[in-house]
């Protein structure tokens, strides 16, 4: 990305939310890639349970080649397997299993057919007992285990259904002995961070130490998202925030591990502790599952991505919709249109004010809300926040402000990792070293992005000295005009 590229295009998002859209085979050309990014895709998701490495480096070559072309921060999330199960491959590529009947995992590699399948999980059968069940595909498919044995369980098809090539396999009554990183993951780990990734998201965490463990591999070369997905991760959940990043609600696993109706709840109280102490979190899976293989979605996934934006929610995730789906483009820009129309509803900055209770210990805390205030109460703009590590645009944000946030830094990574974050529209400037500089890159920042023009008046935010992270210190009300950015009006 060049520097000062990213000032002179105008693409620019109607809406707050972000939109995280997940790369697969019906997705993974560069003509796709733009039009997703096009219709509104913030942030591209490499799963790493699909796809060799040569397939993702493939696709974040093609992300970092657009975003070179259109200007604009692009975020990368990679998203680790984790000890997730998964069963193997099928000679005819899926099955349909009908209720009844007999079905065998095994540890054969052999691709599978109507009546078997491998399930490359040595430790599953040792903690199996007859009568545990294990559910396929996100728990569309349900089967009893009837015996079972030294690497090998028989089944018999409780809930029937189609079963495909490495869908997820969950045992949720069952506890299973699996360390939060496979060998998989720590060689995909160790591969998307040499890559260059802005986010790693980590599957079924269970604990603080795992998110830890992660952080240590990952030599802070991608910031951490925890995908809550385990009923253990829900009950540590304050520890997990207390070292993570950036939180996933991953509601495929999640519903599958508890009730679905336990769902709806969690995902409120996780967004707003994540609101609370200003780390980003995600809503994922199924928010748009009909378009799968529909033009149009229901009412029901409608209301339901409202619904995460009402509560303000950072991002919201298509997984299959875009990954594999017949529809990708028209997913993102039905996500994009639900979030524009939802925004502009008076009740969601009702909501967004009713919900807004941050944790607020010092002055960086207080300098963001000052500036939310001098915005709102006067006829400013913008809020520009100038930002190194990311840290005072993330304050910003956390104040989830009516006017829009320009989060300007000279530090590429750093404006990829923000592209994730509510309301921020990432703007890569030149290195400054003296605030004056940080203000005049903000106000052409503001002009060039057509958030402010000539004589208009915004609000300027930023931490000095400039390299020490999180001593967000500085508000200054500036104006838009030519003698500011040529003259010494500031000096
Ligand atoms: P997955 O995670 O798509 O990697 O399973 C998200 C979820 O479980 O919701
Ligand atoms: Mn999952």
């Amino acid at each position: 990305m060049k520097e000062n590229n990213s000032m002179t295009t105008g693409i620019r998002r109607q809406r707050n939310v972000k939109i995280v859209a997940t790369l697969g085979p019906a997705s993974d050309t560069k003509e796709m890639i733009r039009e997703l990014f096009l219709a509104g895709a913030d942030v591209f998701r490499l799963n790493m349970s699909h796809g060799s490495h040569a397939e993702i480096t493939l696709r974040h070559a093609i992300i970092r080649e657009l975003e070179a072309e259109l200007g604009r921060p692009i975020g990368i999330l990679a998203d680790l397997q984790g000890p997730k199960l998964r069963c193997g491959v099928f000679a005819n590529g899926s099955e349909m299993l009908a209720v009844g009947a007999p079905f065998r995992f095994d540890l054969d590699k052999t691709p599978g057919d109507a009546h078997r399948v491998n399930l490359p999980h040595t430790e599953i059968f040792k903690a199996l007992k007859p009568g545990s069940t294990l559910l396929v595909n996100d728990g569309k498919i349900a089967l009893k285990v009837t015996a079972c044995g030294d690497g090998y369980a028989d089944t018999e098809v409780v809930v029937g259904g189609e079963i495909s090539n490495r869908k997820g396999v969950n045992v949720p009554d069952v506890v299973l002995p699996l360390a939060a990183l496979s060998e998989k993951d720590r060689a995909d780990l160790e591969f998307v961070c040499a890559l260059g990734v802005d986010w790693l998201a980590l599957s079924f965490v269970q604990r603080a130490s795992d998110v830890l463990e992660a952080r240590a591999l990952a030599k802070g070369r991608a910031h951490i998202i925890s995908k809550i997905e385990k009923p253990a991760a829900v009950d540590a959940f304050e520890e997990i925030l207390a070292v993570t990043d950036g939180v996933m609600v991953a509601r495929g696993d999640l519903g599958v591990e508890l009730p679905v109706q336990a769902v709806p709840p969690i995902q409120k109280r996780l967004i707003m502790a994540c609101r609370r102490v200003g780390k980003p979190v995600i809503v994922a899976t199924q928010m748009m599952e009909s378009m799968i293989s529909s033009p149009v979605p229901t009412r029901a996934e409608v209301s339901d991505v409202a619904q995460a934006i009402y509560e303000g929610a950072d991002a919201v995730m298509l997984s299959a919709e875009s990954a594999a789906g017949d529809y990708p483009v028209e997913a993102v820009t039905t996500m994009s249109n639900v979030a524009v129309e939802v925004e502009k509803d008076e009740m969601y900055r009702d909501g967004l004010l009713a919900s807004h209770t941050p944790s607020r210990t010092g002055v960086a805390d207080a300098i963001s809300a000052a500036a939310r205030e001098v915005a709102e109460t006067t006829d400013i703009k913008v809020i520009a926040s100038f930002t190194q590590s990311g840290t005072t645009a993330m304050l910003a944000a956390r104040e989830r402000p009516r006017v829009p946030i320009i989060a300007i830094t000279p530090v590429p990574a750093t404006a990829r990792r923000l592209a994730l974050v509510w309301g921020l529209h990432c703007v890569v400037s030149g290195e400054v070293t003296r605030f004056k500089e940080a203000v005049v890159n903000a106000v052409k920042a503001a002009k060039n992005a057509g958030f402010a023009k000539e004589n208009d008046m915004i609000v300027v935010t930023a931490g000095v000295p400039f390299n020490t992270p999180g001593t967000t210190n500085i508000l200054r009300v500036a104006p838009v005009n030519e003698k500011l950015i040529y003259g010494s009006e500031l000096d």
